[in-house]
């Protein structure tokens, strides 16, 4: 029975000789080894398991005495592949981490066994050196660009970082790409997928994401609230038939990078000012009749809209204020203006939605259904250092829309509208 983990032997007596430990392990295999008659580190009954840690440097490995012999078994991250096994002779943590979390408490259930001195009811390894191709198993990054080379008898290596599959023809997302949990880059560019599975959302270290080149319609609500919140910076929508983003998409707060390049977006999720730490957009090539209000708020290294149907901004404005305001709209200004919490939980699903896609009037208050809308242009240098031309005039304009929650509000600011 073995495991591919990264090892760290710590001793516990290193602490009181002023010895740091180096605080990362290294590759390794961990067996669990059946120790042959005459062989044992200690007297008593022969025939029980020991475990073996084998490394690059050292494949014979070291041995360590199981049976009655573990102080304490470490789990609480196990669902993370880590585990700590603490030993009483020698004094030592062997400490276990990037390991399969399946495996790993296949593995500690096996160690539980043989420390009782308990027959192990899985098949247990020899004392061999470990072969150099088993630490292939340690490989962090795949390229594969064509059909052939796509494995689909032999498992990904799960240690991988950064996977590419290219030109394979996939159309849908393989569930044992989704079970490698440390992938920081996935490529899966220039195939066919239509849809992405919601699991891609619990790669939790998941830092860039590239889908350019499929069948790609959309990008899910569930992705935009998993933990690619915290982990996505970098995304790759290119040449796709995405026609819109949901305006959970604003929720990805650490996109840096976004590539929308040849889609059919008519408009930008209106939250996009909310992507604060967003430096490289890019959507040339869409269709976008005009950009939401929030865009000003951007602030950019690098943005290019070329190639896109931008409209000419209207010159009389779109005038929706309701007199009374009706129930609703109150409300949702009450409850916008005020900072009052809420959610599905206490109001229904449908008024969430209202309140999530509420206007922001010039002057900072909120507005649903009452409300001024004027179109303006905004030089696009005003959000970024770098602009590509918005067409072949050489302009760098485009329109953009504004909200007025009130006649005062679009009197004191209609000066900004052309
Ligand atoms: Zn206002």
């Amino acid at each position: 029975m073995r495991l591919h983990c990264e090892v760290e032997v710590l001793s516990r007596h290193l602490p009181v000789l002023g010895v740091k430990n180096r605080g990362r392990g290294v590759r390794a295999v961990v067996s669990l080894c059946q120790q042959p008659r005459g062989t044992e580190l200690r007297p008593g009954p022969s025939g029980h398991a020991c475990l073996l840690v084998s490394t690059m440097k050292d494949k014979r490995g070291t041995r360590y005495e199981l049976r009655e012999n573990i102080e304490h078994l470490f789990t609480k991250f196990v669902d993370e592949g880590k585990a700590t096994v603490r030993l009483k002779e020698p004094p030592v943590d062997i400490c276990l981490s990037k390991a399969n979390s399946g495996s790993l408490k296949g593995f500690l259930s096996a160690v539980r066994l043989a420390h009782r001195g308990c027959a192990v009811n899985t098949p247990l390894s020899t004392l061999t050196p470990v072969k150099t191709s088993e630490f292939e198993n340690f490989k962090t990054k795949m390229v594969i660009t064509s059909k052939k080379d796509y494995p689909l008898r032999k498992n990904f290596p799960y240690s991988l970082e950064h996977l590419q599959a290219s030109y394979c023809g996939l159309i849908r997302v393989d569930m044992r790409v989704l079970c490698l949990k440390n992938l920081k880059k996935l490529d899966l560019s220039h195939n066919h997928l239509k849809k992405l599975p919601v699991t891609i959302g619990d790669l939790v270290y998941l830092q860039e994401l590239n889908l350019s080149d499929n069948h790609l319609e959309s990008f899910g609500v569930s992705l935009c609230q998993s933990t690619l919140q915290k982990s996505l910076r970098s995304l790759d929508l290119s040449k796709n038939k995405i026609k819109a983003l949901p305006v959970q998409f604003c929720q990805l707060q650490e996109l840096m990078n976004l590539n929308l390049d040849d889609n059919e977006l008519i408009q930008f999720p209106f939250k996009i000012g909310q992507l604060t730490n967003l430096r490289f957009l890019s959507a040339a090539r869409n269709k976008l009749l005009n950009l939401p209000c929030e865009f000003k708020h951007l602030s950019l290294e690098y943005l290019d809209l070329f190639g896109n149907t931008f409209e000419q901004p209207k010159i009389l404005p779109i005038i929706k204020l309701q007199v009374p305001l009706s129930l609703l709209e109150s409300s949702v200004q009450t409850i916008l203006n005020n900072r009052i919490p809420y959610g599905p939980q206490i109001i229904p699903f449908h008024l969430c939605q209202d309140l999530d896609t509420a206007k922001t009037c010039v002057c900072g208050r909120f507005c649903v259904d009452s409300f001024i809308q004027g179109t303006t242009t905004m030089n696009l240098h005003s959000v970024a250092h770098t602009v590509v031309l918005v067409d072949n005039m050489g302009g760098t304009e485009a329109p953009i829309i504004s909200y007025f929650c009130s006649l005062t509000c679009y009197v004191n600011f209609s000066d900004t509208l052309k």
